[in-house]
C-alpha cells in the first residue's frame, strides 16, 4: 500500500520514500488517514512502529494546507502543533523527523525543539518570530511561556508522545498545566506503549470520541529480533562481552547496564582492551549526551554502554545488537530494551547475561514475555557460581559456591570456639 493512498500529498509520500519508507507500517496505516479527517486518535503503539512519522506526516499536511490557505507575509508565525514529550532524547529525534519529512515542502514549517538541561537562550532565540511547530518537554515549555517566548492559544493539534512515560517522569502537574493554556477546541493525538490506570485516565480526560490504533506487538516486529540469554558469572561478564564482540564480529552495539558507575567502568575496560567503547547516562552534560548518540550513530563508536536513559525512545537506524549486561528490572523495560534492535522490520539480536543470582528475576521476565530462552554457556566462560542457597540449607554444600565459602572471620571464630570447647573439657 502505497502512502499516497492513505490521503498524503504526493510531496508528503516522496518525503516518505526519500527516508527509505517504502510502505506504511501498521501504526501509520490506521493513524495517518483519521488524523488528517481531523479526528482524536488513541494509540497505542511501541517506539519502532514508525509511531512518529505517524503523527509527523499528517500535521505536515495540515501544516502545508494552512500555509497555502494563508497570504504571504500575513503577521508572525503562531504555534499551530505543540508535541509533548517526556525526554530531551526523544524531543531531539522528532524533531529530526519532523525536519527531515518536511525539507522537500515548499512551505516547510518553522520547527522549534525546546527542552530542559540546557541554556533557555538559545531556544528563545529561535522562537523569534514565533514558530508553526513546537516539539518541548513540560516544564522547559512552561519556562518559555513565562519568559514570553510563545503561547499557545492559536494551537489547532496536540500530540502527547509516549504519555506513559510522561507520567512515569512526574509531569503530570506541568501537563495540566500546559492543557490549561490550550485552546479548548483542538485535535488532540494520544501515544503510548502502555496503559495502565492513570494513562487511561488521562487519555479520557484529553480525547473526544478516539479513533483506537492498537498494534502494540507487531508479529513480524517481534520476529524480527532474535533473544539469546547467556549464563554467565557475575565477575566475568565483561571478557564475554569483549569475547562476542571480537568473536561474533558485532559492529554496533548498545549495551544496557544498571548503573551509571557500571556504564563508566565497563566501558573503560572494553576502551581499554582495543574496543571503541563510550559510556551514556544522565550524568553527562546535554551536549555530551547528544554528541554520544550522534557519532554512535554515525558509526563512530562501536558499543556504547548506558543505563535505561537510552531504553526509550532513542533511535539509532541500523542497530545489530543490544546486550542486557544487568537485567532491566521489569518485562515493560525488557521490551524498551530490546526494541532498541530490529527498528521497523530490521532484523536484530538482543542478548541477555544471565548471572546465578538473576537468574529467577529472567525466569519472571521470561513468564511476562511468554518466553522461553535456553541458557547457552560459550566455551571459556562457563558458570561456576549457583543462585545463592536458602538460609535453610546455607550450613551445608556451599562449598563450591563463590562468596559463601567460610571466610577468614569464621575461620577464626570456629577456631576460638574449638579452642573453648577443648579448655572446658
Ligand atoms: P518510531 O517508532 O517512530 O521511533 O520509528 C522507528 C523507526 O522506523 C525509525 O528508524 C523510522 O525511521 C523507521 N520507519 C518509520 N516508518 C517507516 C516505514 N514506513 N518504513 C520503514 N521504516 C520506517
Amino acid at each position: 500500500m502505497p502512502f499516497a493512498s492513505l490521503g498524503l500529498s504526493p510531496a508528503l509520500a516522496r518525503a516518505a520514500a526519500a527516508l527509505g519508507f517504502a510502505s506504511p507500517t501498521p501504526v501509520q496505516a490506521q493513524a495517518i488517514p483519521a488524523i488528517l479527517r481531523g479526528a482524536d486518535v488513541w494509540a497505542s503503539a511501541q517506539t519502532g512502529s514508525g509511531k512518529t512519522a505517524a503523527f509527523v506526516l499528517p500535521l505536515l499536511q495540515q501544516h502545508q494546507d494552512i500555509a497555502l490557505a494563508r497570504a504571504p507575509g500575513t503577521g508572525a508565525r503562531r504555534v499551530h502543533t505543540l508535541v509533548l514529550v517526556p525526554t530531551r532524547e526523544l524531543a531531539a529525534q522528532v524533531g529530526e523527523v519532523l525536519r527531515s519529512l518536511a525539507q522537500p515542502l515548499p512551505q516547510p514549517p518553522k520547527v522549534v525543539v525546546a527542552f530542559g538541561g540546557v541554556s533557555i537562550n538559545p531556544q528563545m532565540m529561535a522562537l523569534r518570530g514565533g514558530a508553526d511547530v513546537v516539539v518541548a518537554t513540560p516544564g522547559r515549555l512552561l519556562d518559555l511561556v513565562e519568559h514570553k517566548a510563545l503561547k499557545l492559544s492559536a494551537v489547532q493539534s496536540l500530540v502527547l508522545d509516549e504519555a506513559d512515560r510522561l507520567l512515569d517522569l512526574g509531569f503530570s502537574e506541568e501537563l495540566n498545566r500546559v492543557l490549561a493554556l490550550l485552546p479548548p477546541r483542538r485535535q488532540n493525538l494520544f501515544f503510548s506503549a502502555t496503559f495502565p490506570p492513570a494513562v487511561q485516565a488521562l487519555a479520557h480526560s484529553l480525547l473526544h470520541e478516539p479513533v483506537r490504533v492498537e498494534v502494540a506487538h507487531e508479529p513480524e516486529q517481534a520476529l524480527s529480533i532474535a533473544q539469546r540469554a547467556m549464563a554467565v558469572d557475575t565477575g566475568r561478564r565483561t571478557q564475554l562481552l569483549r569475547h562476542l564482540i571480537t568473536q561474533e564480529g558485532w559492529e554496533r552495539v548498545l549495551v544496557f547496564v544498571a548503573t551509571k558507575y557500571t556504564a563508566e567502568v565497563v566501558a573503560e575496560k572494553l576502551y581499554k582492551a582495543g574496543i571503541h567503547a563510550t559510556p551514556f547516562h544522565g550524568d553527562l552534560s546535554q551536549g555530551a549526551r547528544t554528541q554520544v548518540l550522534q557519532e554512535f550513530k554515525d558509526a563512530r563508536w562501536q558499543v556504547v554502554v548506558t543505563t535505561d536513559l537510552a531504553a526509550r525512545g532513542i533511535d539509532i537506524a541500523q542497530l545489530p545488537v543490544v546486550v542486557n549486561y544487568d537485567l532491566p528490572r521489569s518485562a515493560v523495560d525488557y521490551v524498551h530494551r530490546i526494541g532498541r534492535t530490529g527498528r521497523a522490520g530490521a532484523s536484530g539480536l538482543a542478548v541477555s547475561f544471565v548471572t546465578a543470582d538473576a537468574e529467577a528475576h529472567f525466569r519472571l521476565i521470561e513468564k511476562r514475555q511468554h518466553l522461553s530462552l535456553p541458557r547457552e554457556q560459550v566455551a571459556g566462560f562457563e558458570p561456576t557460581e549457583q543462585a545463592p542457597a536458602s538460609p535453610a540449607g546455607s550450613a551445608e554444600g556451599t562449598g563450591g559456591i563463590k562468596g559463601k565459602r567460610p571466610s577468614k572471620k569464621d575461620k577464626l571464630r570456629a577456631a576460638a570456639a574449638a579452642a573453648a570447647a577443648e579448655s572446658g573439657n
